[in-house]
């Protein structure tokens, strides 16, 4: 098995060389897969790079550097070095060794046993408790209603995945904690496990308290994206007859007042606020149709299919043929 631990580094220069080592420590000389690191540079204003240049020409066996031209931001970075990754598992940790190279191995047992996604969880979280571990509780607890599955610690970067659950997707904004939802969403088995955190000694966090803001955010995208992407009709329209259907009901109500205690129609706002809610339910309804219009450009336009096969035997067509989603 060969496993590619994907990294993304912003400013950690002092944390690089313990990082390497922690890497070496923990995974060299396993008889039961190879492995590589492939840290990606995402524009660095400190000697990050000439620190990972000179790594990499000293490692070139496990060590492969990926530069961005400028700070892309996390999640970016994470995708650049899942596009340069050759290993059928990433593991995904940050560079500041607040996660611990010493859990992968366990992870990976894990992996081996036959599930696709091994999620660390910070049991011990070493971060400020009013900006950082109380967000993230409510963010997880969030994260888990909204998308169905359940986990402790969505915000932990050190997670295992088999290769084929977290290729087929791009990753935008904020989302890479979300790639377990995702995953799921392709039919992955998920477990979690406990992984060591340590407090960050080198170099300080880039993150506070608005992160939070951007990844409720990106939850309501991700919950639509899961849910309604090929069906965008069902929430708008959805949401369109409901309107309608209290509207008219708001309405017979007003009108069987009117007949029967001679109530004006005009005594309260309900008869302007009725119209107005009709009007915005065929509104919404109309959207939904826009809405599957985009649908259909999207999955077309990049041969996207509408479903992800596991396995196939003995089809006829030939290979080429297929959606690019087919093609293994
Ligand atoms: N990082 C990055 N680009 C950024 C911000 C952060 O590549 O724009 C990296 C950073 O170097 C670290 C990881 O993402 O390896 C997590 O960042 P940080 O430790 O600041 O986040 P925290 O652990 O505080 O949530
Ligand atoms: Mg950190």
């Amino acid at each position: 098995m060969k496993i590619s631990v994907v990294i993304p580094v912003y400013n950690e220069e002092e944390n690089l060389i313990p990082l390497y080592q922690a890497l070496q420590a923990a995974l060299d000389g396993s008889p039961d897969f190879e492995w590589e690191a492939v840290l990606v540079n995402d524009g660095s204003s400190d000697s990050s790079l000439q620190v990972l240049t000179k790594l990499a020409q000293e490692n070139p066996q496990h060590l492969c550097v990926v530069s961005l031209r400028r700070n892309f931001g996390q999640t970016a970075a994470i995708a650049a070095g899942i596009d340069h990754a050759n290993g059928e598992v990433i593991v995904l940790m940050d560079a500041d060794l607040q996660n611990d190279p010493a859990d992968i191995p366990a992870m990976l047992k894990k992996i081996e046993e036959g599930y696709d996604v091994v999620s660390g969880w910070r049991i011990r979280r070493k971060d400020t408790f009013l900006t950082r571990t109380l967000p993230s509780r409510i963010a997880n607890w969030l994260i888990s209603v909204v998308t169905g599955v359940h986990l402790h610690d969505y915000g932990c970067t050190l997670k295992a995945y088999r290769r084929e659950v977290i290729t087929g997707f791009r990753l935008y904004g904020e989302m890479h904690r979300f790639i377990p939802a995702y995953a799921s969403s392709v039919g992955a088995r998920i477990l979690e496990v406990p992984v060591n955190h340590h407090p960050r000694r080198f170099g300080k966090t880039k993150y506070g308290l608005n992160r939070t803001i951007k990844v409720i955010l990106d939850l309501f995208t991700v919950k639509f994206l899961l849910s309604y992407s090929n069906k965008p009709i069902y929430l708008f329209g959805g949401t369109g007859i409901v309107l309608i259907l209290v509207s008219l009901a708001t309405l017979v109500f007003l009108a069987l007042r009117k007949i029967i205690y001679t109530t004006s129609v005009f005594d309260s706002p309900l008869f302007q606020m009725s119209t107005m809610f009709i009007i915005l339910g065929f509104q919404s309804i109309l959207m939904g149709f826009i809405a599957e219009l985009l649908v259909r450009t999207y999955h077309e336009s990049q041969q996207k299919p509408t479903y992800i096969v596991h396995k196939v035997i003995n089809n006829q067509i030939p290979e080429n043929s297929l959606p690019i989603e087919q093609q293994v």
